[in-house]
């Protein structure tokens, strides 16, 4: 077994940030492209190598060979958008993080839960449309990804008629949240078993977040109905006096997963998808458990970053510090997870 891991990820998403924060903690990467991304990772000086697939879904055909180079698999917001949740799990290459937090990631009724277990204020929702007292409300079809397919209604004969054009299609019905979108950045270190706050951005999506340029009056003629197609990411820091409520967040939901998931629980970079209210309250609409792409921000450090530590840190470096730190330690497969016989055979 290689003392040190070669970091490997899919060529989309934050690949770059992952490759970029393996190199500048001394650790080889690689990187695997698909229908004419690899180009792009060819481009920059500090990736290793990159392999190339007919498909995403050709990956197990190189398990072989990175089982046998000692590489980890360092997943992204493709991971699962690309491959599935059940090729993540049968996945026999080390993989950076717990693959049992997948399915209550990917599941609304268990990742609500986990989240109301851990008392971390989410939206209100609604078991029938009699029964919503608050308005308005989000309706969310199931499977609907990146926010398209949302439909809003601000009262029950719109909900009504909304409805009845989804015909009979799963859905959730959600008091939408009107305040400012804020996405907090953690890491839950393993091996400093500590929580870090490590930045924070809030999505621009698409045309949400252009409707408020339209005058009024415009806007009551057009009637439009806003979709959520996030294109981009900027930054933003917290007024410091909430920043308290933002960890505690965090720790409860690390806490939570010990308790529900597994002994382990969620540790690496994840993220809690935040409304803020004028109340100065955080409703939590999602949380996700990996890198997210507004953390291509900070490739060079972040303001929050910078409190930890003393050199530029990205996520990606975070995660390939803790790697590093955890194999000279000599406990790299408590930071992995894999097929039992993989993580034996990582085991010291
Ligand atoms: P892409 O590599 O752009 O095709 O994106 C892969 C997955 O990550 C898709 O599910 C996207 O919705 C998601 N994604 C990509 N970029 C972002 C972003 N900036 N913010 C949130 N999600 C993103
Ligand atoms: P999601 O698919 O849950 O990440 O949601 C996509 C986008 O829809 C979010 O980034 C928000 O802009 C918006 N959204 C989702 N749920 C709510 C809610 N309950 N209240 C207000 N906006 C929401």
């Amino acid at each position: 077994v290689a003392a040190e891991p070669l970091v490997a990820t899919l060529g989309s998403h934050s690949a770059l940030q992952i490759l970029k924060g393996a190199r500048d903690e001394g650790l080889r990467n690689l990187v695997i492209g698909a229908r004419g991304s690899e180009a792009l990772y060819r481009r920059y000086p500090f990736v290793d190598q990159v392999l190339a697939v007919p498909s995403y879904g050709d990956f197990p055909s190189l398990e072989d060979e990175l089982l046998e180079r000692g590489a980890v698999v360092v997943p992204h917001g493709s991971f699962v958008a690309y491959l599935g949740r059940e090729q993540n799990e049968r996945m026999r290459v080390p993989y950076y993080g717990n693959k049992a937090v997948l399915r209550w990631e990917g599941d609304r009724d268990l990742q609500r839960s986990w989240l109301e277990s851990a008392v971390v204020p989410v939206p209100r929702e609604f078991a029938s449309p009699d029964r919503v007292d608050v308005w308005p409300v989000m309706v969310k079809t199931h499977g609907a990804a990146g926010g398209s397919g949302y439909v809003l209604a601000r009262s029950p004969a719109s909900l009504d008629a909304q409805l009845a054009r989804l015909g009979d299609v799963p859905y959730t019905i959600q008091h939408y949240v009107v305040g400012v979108t804020l996405y907090v950045h953690y890491f839950q270190s393993v091996v400093d078993n500590r929580l870090e706050i490590l930045s924070m951005d809030r999505r621009y999506e698409t045309d949400v977040d252009a409707l408020g340029r339209l005058p009024h009056a415009v806007q009551a003629e057009l009637e439009p109905s806003p979709s959520y197609v996030v294109v981009g990411n900027s930054p933003l820091v917290l007024r410091e006096s909430m920043l308290e409520t933002a960890d505690a967040m965090g720790e409860r939901v690390v806490a939570a997963s010990r308790r529900l998931i597994d002994a382990r629980g969620l540790w690496g970079p994840f993220c809690l998808e935040t409304i803020i209210t004028p109340d100065m309250a955080f409703h939590v609409i999602e949380i996700s458990c990996r890198i997210v792409a507004g953390t291509n921000l900070y490739v060079n450090g972040s303001p929050y970053a910078a409190l930890w530590f003393d050199q530029p840190m990205s996520t990606g470096r975070r995660i390939a510090r803790e790697l590093r730190l955890a194999a000279e330690e000599g406990r790299l497969a408590q930071v992995v997870d894999g097929s039992a016989t993989t993580t034996k055979g990582l085991a010291p």
